[in-house]
């Protein structure tokens, strides 16, 4: 029987309003492996919207390596690292993935959100100041209210906006931070800028480079390498779930603040450490990221075709410096529709929209895989031709 203090009747009411205004989601099941060419709820699409930059996810070498992995020492870590869930694979995976991007000493994280809630929450407090683009991701804004710390919210990218707030702010701990690489429009922070702001103004840079990892600059160090900036005030953060295949997170640095976080983060002290076969896993992937730079030439080659074969007449194609290419629609229901418009050619883009992205600008957000061919982008653009002619 359904009374006033129904505890579920609040939680249906809200699910009404969500599926009223068309935003309720639904899960995509998928069966076999994480490839461009996807099984998913019982048929097989072309995928454009993994993460899986370089192919690596269902690669033959880090399959093994995680398979011997979990023969050799299991599959739980059994504990938080910080008691005896610190397995020698993630002590070279650490020291790995330092060299890699060649700061001093990283620190592993379960996942890139708990990274992000864990580095912030321990670096800023009270009475501190975080500075944060407006379209950081989530996790970035869910860390700052974690914090406690008063969060300031500058324009994308609006460098001048950022002075200003620093200039303003009296705080003891300043951080600002940013997507390096940002996840709905595929375009760059502008790293040596705002590494001259904050060291003009004494405060932390915080990079999120989880799609940048890998990706950006020759050897795929990410966002650092591409820009070719260094500086003590770099808090570099990637996530393992995205170009390296996998999953999981770390944040690297000066051994100082490293060994800081270790100490003081609470989402890397509270919690299991990450099944050593991942560690593993990752192992095997860094050595393909850094040898095979034909992976990323071949990414550059997919998105330089999308970009100059696709002849659009309503959409817009904004620039992009990454694998990440979104097609602005506009409305949320013009997107979905264009999106179902490709399925039914056979491809998979999914319709992003408000509030993951800024109304009026609801999008298909395509991203591209070393593992697609020149062939599928060609498939792709012709769906979008024709997906544009029929909106
Ligand atoms: C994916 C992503 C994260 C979260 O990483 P997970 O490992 O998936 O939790 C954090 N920041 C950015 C910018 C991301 O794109």
């Amino acid at each position: 029987m359904v009374t006033a203090d129904d505890p579920f009747r609040i939680l249906r009411e809200e699910l009404d309003a969500i599926a009223a205004a068309g935003l309720l989601r639904q899960r995509r099941i998928v069966d076999g492996k994480q490839q461009p060419l996807l099984h998913v709820n019982g048929e097989s699409l072309l995928a454009f919207c993994s993460n899986d930059y370089l192919g690596l996810a269902s690669h033959p070498a880090l399959i093994a390596a995680a398979r011997n992995a979990i023969e050799n020492v299991g599959v739980g870590s059994g504990a938080s690292h910080l008691i005896t869930g610190h397995h020698r694979l993630h002590q070279e995976l650490e020291t790995a993935l330092a060299a890699f991007v060649g700061l001093p000493r990283a620190l592993l994280f379960s996942t890139g959100y708990m990274a992000n809630l864990g580095i912030i929450s321990a670096l800023a407090g009270r009475g501190d100041a975080i500075f944060a683009d407006k379209l950081n991701h989530a996790s970035l804004n869910d860390a700052a209210v974690l914090s406690r710390a008063d969060l300031h919210r500058y324009a994308h990218n609006d460098l001048a906006a950022l002075e200003h707030q620093l200039e303003k702010s009296e705080a003891r701990r300043k951080l600002v931070v940013t997507d390096a690489v940002f996840s709905m429009d595929g375009d760059l922070a502008h790293v040596p800028q705002l590494l001259g702001l904050c060291e003009r103004h004494n405060a932390w840079l915080m990079l999120d480079d989880a799609h940048g990892f890998g990706v950006l600059g020759e050897h795929g160090r990410g966002a650092l390498e591409h820009f070719n900036s260094c500086s003590p005030r770099i808090i570099y953060m990637a996530t393992l779930g995205k170009a390296a295949g996998v999953s999981g997170a770390f944040v690297a640095g000066e051994s100082d603040l490293i060994e800081y976080l270790m100490q003081t983060a609470r989402t890397s002290i509270y919690t299991t450490a990450m099944p050593p076969a991942l560690a593993a896993a990752t192992l095997a992937a860094l050595p393909i990221m850094r040898d095979e730079p034909e992976r990323r030439m071949q990414l550059r080659r997919l998105a330089e075709i999308l970009r100059t074969e696709l002849r659009l007449k309503k959409w817009q194609l904004p620039p992009s410096a990454t694998p990440i290419q979104p097609l602005i629609i506009g409305s949320g229901e013009d997107a979905l529709r264009a999106s179902e418009k490709l399925r039914e050619q056979g491809i998979l883009v999914p319709a992003i929209r408000p509030p993951t992205v800024p109304h009026g600008t609801a999008r298909l957000r395509i991203t591209l895989s070393a593992a697609h061919t020149e062939e599928d982008i060609r498939r792709l653009i012709h769906a979008i031709h024709h997906a544009e002619a029929e909106a």
